[in-house]
C-alpha cells in the first residue's frame, strides 16, 4: 500500500537555532503516525546531520536534502552529491523543484541524471513536476505535466517506479497563497497515475506516492488530502510552523 506522506520544504529558511527550535516544538507534540503515513523534511544541507539525529527514534519520521548533484564526486565546488548525502543516513532527496527548474537552469535531462544517481546511492528521490500559469490558462497542464514525467522518468524500469514519490506543484500556487482546489489536484493526480499506469502497468501506478504542494495550510490539507489519489502534500511555508505543520500532518489520511 501506498505511503500517505507529509513533507516539508523548509527552502533557504531557518537559521540552525531557529532549525533545532522547530524541530524540538515539532517532536514534543507526540505526533504518532501510522505505518502508512510517513513525515519528510527537507532541509538545508548544514542541517541533515542535525535533524537526523533528531528524528532518529521517531517512527515514520525522515530528513531530506532539498537537491543533490547529478554527478558522483569531483571537482564541482559548492555542491552536494547524493553519495555525500546518503553516507549521513539521509533517505529521501527532492529532485526537480519548480525553484531548481527555474533560477538554476535545471533541464528534465539534468534531471533525470539526478533520479538516477539518488536511486543507485539508495536515496529516494521526490520528484516535483508541475505547471505555470500560462500552461494552465491554455488548459494544457496535462500534457505539460505529462511530459516533465516522461522526460526525467520514463527512461527508468518499473521496478526502481514501485513505491517513488512524486509531488505534483502548480508553480502559481507555490507560495502565492492560491491552492488549486482539490478538485483540480485530484484530475491532475488521476492523470498522473494513469500516465504511469499506461507505461508501467496498474500495480507501479498504484504503489506510487503522489503528493500535492502549493500552498498547503492546516485550513485545507484535509480536504486536498481526502481525494483518493491526493497522498499527501509538499509543503513550504506552512512547514515553518510547528502547530500548522501538525495539523496537516494530522490530516494524512489513515
Ligand atoms: C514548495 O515549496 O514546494 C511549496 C509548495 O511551497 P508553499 O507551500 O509555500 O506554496
Amino acid at each position: 500500500m501506498r505511503k500517505q506522506i507529509a513533507a516539508a520544504n523548509w527552502k533557504m529558511n531557518l537559521t540552525l537555532n531557529e532549525a533545532n527550535e522547530l524541530l524540538d516544538n515539532l517532536l514534543s507534540k507526540n505526533i504518532t503516525i501510522s505505518d502508512d503515513q510517513q513525515v519528510v523534511m527537507a532541509v538545508p544541507f548544514p542541517y541533515l546531520l542535525p535533524a537526523n539525529k533528531k528524528i532518529e527514534n521517531k517512527k515514520g519520521f525522515f530528513i531530506a536534502a532539498q537537491n543533490c548533484y547529478s554527478k558522483k564526486s569531483g571537482a564541482f565546488t559548492g555542491e552536494v552529491s547524493a553519495p555525500i548525502i546518503a553516507s549521513c543516513g539521509i533517505e529521501y532527496v527532492l529532485i526537480g523543484h519548480s525553484e531548481r527548474r527555474e533560477y538554476f537552469a535545471e533541464s528534465a535531462e539534468v534531471l533525470a541524471a539526478k533520479v538516477d544517481i539518488a536511486l543507485v546511492n539508495n536515496l529516494k528521490p521526490i520528484f516535483c513536476c508541475g505547471e505555470a500559469l500560462d500552461i494552465r490558462e491554455a488548459e494544457t497542464q496535462n500534457e505539460f505535466v505529462e511530459k516533465q514525467l516522461q522526460e526525467s522518468l520514463f527512461h527508468l524500469s518499473g521496478e526502481q517506479l514501485e513505491n517513488f514519490v512524486v509531488a505534483y506543484e502548480p508553480i502559481w500556487a507555490i507560495g502565492t497563497g492560491k491552492t488549486a482546489s482539490a478538485e483540480q489536484a485530484q484530475e491532475m493526480h488521476e492523470h498522473i497515475r494513469k500516465v504511469f499506469a499506461a507505461k508501467y502497468g496498474n500495480d507501479v501506478a498504484a504503489s506510487i506516492s503522489i503528493l500535492y504542494g502549493g500552498s498547503v495550510k492546516g485550513n485545507n490539507a484535509a480536504e486536498i488530502f481526502s481525494k483518493p489519489d491526493v497522498d499527501g502534500g509538499l509543503v513550504g511555508g506552512a512547514s515553518l510552523n510547528a502547530d500548522e505543520f501538525e495539523i496537516i500532518i494530522n490530516s494524512l489520511k489513515s
